[in-house]
């Protein structure tokens, strides 16, 4: 109780001594304990909360040697600095944090900007994730370019609503562009094609938003819709509802083939679409994680022979457990064969579009119907930059929504197509990520990524205590640690063998991947996966996503290094390993 309290006392010392344009209110739990002096600075006993302390929150900017003065300059001249500064590596306890986070009353009284500045630094700051370090490579949220920091700040200065012109103006022709960009990368329609649709009030290229979640809704959204349309004698699924569109169309049920590999936000989808989770069908991969075409095809056959309709197949582009692409060509023959609308979720992997070193891995994806991809992931931009792509300007009808004093009809308004209401001007920061790397610029980067994950894998097969579980074909892939002489006679294991061990390993894995993460050297994520090598036994796997571009071979050469030591160092595990791997007949001895 007294430590809090004195931090408490001495942020208000500071801060009254300080020329200081902030919110100065006094605290009353100073005022309790604290002398009286202090209270006269609130310029009344009793009423600590004044206009006048409001009105200049909203209009002087904190001085530039307070608080937050001090962190904003530090922000913008070394923003690594200030989160290796101020991140602590050594992880602490959710639950202990939990206790910063208890206090479920909203506080009575205002507190000084520098003070509360300082409590987010130890509090929250402190023990967030440090997802820029170069060593953090465990999943798809990396570094951000600098220049993206004063522009977000800009952005949320104007504070532009895109759901309507009427609040956004210029920022809705923009996100208009943005999309006929995105639109070109994927499609690459003639000039004409993009003057005649980029800006027409009744149709979009596509649909800002918050992620790869909401677009992919949106996309499937679209494909419900379309597939059950307005007919004599039925006013469409957006008016009467799901019930009545399978009676109409004399459906048992609609499904979206996907996939074993599919994301979970496609489960959400079918979901709050009404189309029901059990209606989203797995398919089997082959042995590289893509879909397997001829049991998709098996799958649409069942499908129909039940009596079902199969509204949508969705191709994935870079899948999140292994980075794979599914056989997108394929796919879109058997989605025109059978008349489903074909999306592709390319959240992650979309951005190798940018290089055309690598595009060619995704052939097929410009017969899509729909395509999702987030900015936010390969295309170094800040969380919420989520977009969904129609290859059809009308295809957006099927969603349309009016109103009478926003998004009326005719206006351009964007909110009329997208899910989402209010919405910020994210898109500004793709345009301008889109502007100052120039496509050339992803390319290198995207090369690059997937250079290193090459070497990286290359890096994995030389060690004789680490196997790669699956190769990378984008900047992903998947490992684990295997001691050398249980790697060597694994490889001839049979089914039985494999069955005994692999829980084990699973084991180690997990306590080595758990043990790096809290020395917070390093990060590298954990999957489970069905390997084919391994008779498609559950294995744990170490997951790593190379995007930052300052990640060096050095940096992964001591990642492995220190998830060796850990290996070594765990004999609770490695005892129960060799006394398993001696009972099944792998050891002899
Ligand atoms: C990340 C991802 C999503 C979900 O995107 P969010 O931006 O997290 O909502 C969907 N599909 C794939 C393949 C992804 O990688």
């Amino acid at each position: 109780m007294s430590i809090p309290l004195l931090r408490l006392l001495n942020a208000n010392i500071r801060q009254q001594t300080s020329r200081c344009g902030s919110y100065k209110v006094t605290c009353a739990k100073v005022c309790a304990h604290a002398n009286s002096r202090r209270c006269l600075l609130s310029n009344s006993s009793a009423a600590d909360v004044s206009l006048d302390a409001l009105y200049r929150i909203f209009t002087i900017p904190e001085a530039p040697d307070s608080t937050l003065g001090r962190i904003e300059r530090h922000l913008s001249e070394n923003l690594a600095g200030f989160l290796s500064d101020h991140i602590v590596a050594k992880e602490k306890p959710l639950h202990e944090i939990e206790e910063d986070f208890a206090d479920s009353e909203i506080p009575e009284q205002p507190t000084f900007v520098s003070e509360h500045t300082d409590e987010l630094l130890n509090k929250l700051v402190a023990h967030s994730v440090h997802t820029a370090s170069p060593r953090f490579i465990g999943h798809m949220t990396s570094a951000l370019p600098y220049f993206l920091l004063p522009l977000a700040k800009l952005m949320v200065g104007l504070n532009q609503n895109l759901v309507k012109i009427e609040t956004s103006k210029a920022f809705t022709p923009l996100e208009r562009q943005v999309l006929g960009m995105m639109h070109h990368l994927v499609y690459g329609e003639q000039e004409k094609f993009y003057q005649h649709w980029m800006h027409s009030a009744e149709h979009s290229l596509g649909a800002f938003c918050s992620g790869g979640t909401v677009a992919n809704i949106t996309a499937l959204w679209v494909a419900r819709n379309k597939l059950f349309a307005a007919q004599p004698g039925f006013a469409g699924v957006a008016t009467e509802g799901l019930a009545a569109g399978l009676q109409h169309y004399g459906y048992k049920k609609a499904c979206v083939m996907v996939s074993e590999r599919g994301h979970y936000s496609l489960s959400k989808a079918a979901d709050v679409l009404g189309i029901g989770r059990a209606n989203l069908v797995a398919i089997a991969t082959d042995k590289n994680n893509r879909m397997d075409i001829e049991a998709l095809r098996k799958g649409c056959q069942q499908i129909a022979d039940e009596g079902g309709r199969v509204m949508a197949l969705v191709g994935i582009a870079g899948t999140t457990e292994t980075g794979h692409i599914d056989p997108l060509e394929k796919m879109a023959d058997v989605a025109a064969e059978i008349g489903a609308h074909f999306h592709v979720d390319a959240a992650w992997g979309g951005a190798t579009l940018l290089s055309s070193t690598h595009r060619g891995l995704l052939q097929g994806i410009e017969r899509a119907d729909s395509v999702t991809i987030d900015a936010h992931k390969q295309m170094y931009v800040p969380m919420g930059a989520g977009m969904v792509l129609f290859r059809d300007p009308a295809l957006v009808h099927a969603i349309e929504h009016h109103a009478e004093y926003v998004i009326r009809r005719g206006s351009k308004d964007l909110g009329s197509h997208t899910m989402e209401g209010s919405r910020p001007g994210m898109a500004m920061l793709v345009y301008s990520a889109l502007h100052v790397m120039g496509r050339r610029g992803y390319q290198l980067l995207i090369d690059q990524s997937i250079d290193k994950a090459q070497a990286f894998s290359a890096l994995i097969h030389q060690q004789p205590d680490f196997e790669v579980v699956t190769e990378p074909e984008l900047c992903l892939l998947t490992y684990r640690y295997v001691p050398a002489d249980i790697k060597e006679v694994l490889a001839n294991a049979n089914e039985e063998q494999m069955n005994r061990i692999t829980p084990i390993l699973n084991q180690l894995t997990k306590h080595v991947q758990k043990s790096q993460r809290e020395s917070g050297n390093a990060f590298v994520s954990r999957t489970k996966l069905t390997p084919h090598q391994y008779f498609h036994q559950p294995s744990t796997v170490f997951r790593t996503v190379l995007a930052n571009p300052l990640t060096t071979m050095q940096m992964l050469s001591e990642i492995l290094e220190e998830q060796r030591e850990i290996g070594e160092n765990a004999p609770h595990t490695l005892h129960a390993l060799y006394a398993e791997a001696r009972d099944c007949g792998l050891l002899s001895g």
